[in-house]
């Protein structure tokens, strides 16, 4: 009598993956999450736009940059204008 060979394999534990969290409050309508970055990594640049008001920021990334970087840029940007 042959037995099955069946290895019960445990479930591969996967990583859950997370999106970042690339939606962030405007700090100029301060409405919440309504500011979204796009990263461009093959040009090192990103923008963030606001799809409230509109406003818009555009700046300049490395390897390790993500889109809370972009955001944080953006706000000192407009307090620095200020
Ligand atoms: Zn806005």
């Amino acid at each position: 009598m042959g037995r099955r060979k069946s290895k019960r394999k445990p479930p591969a534990k996967r990583k859950a993956i997370e999106p970042l969290d690339q939606q962030f409050n405007c700090p100029f309508c301060n409405h919440e999450k309504s500011c979204e970055v796009k990263m461009d990594r093959a040009r090192n640049t990103a923008r963030i736009q606001c799809r409230v008001c509109l406003e818009d920021f555009q700046t300049t990334t490395n390897v390790l940059s993500e889109p809370i970087d972009v955001y944080n840029d953006w706000v000192d940007a407009c307090e620095s204008a200020n």
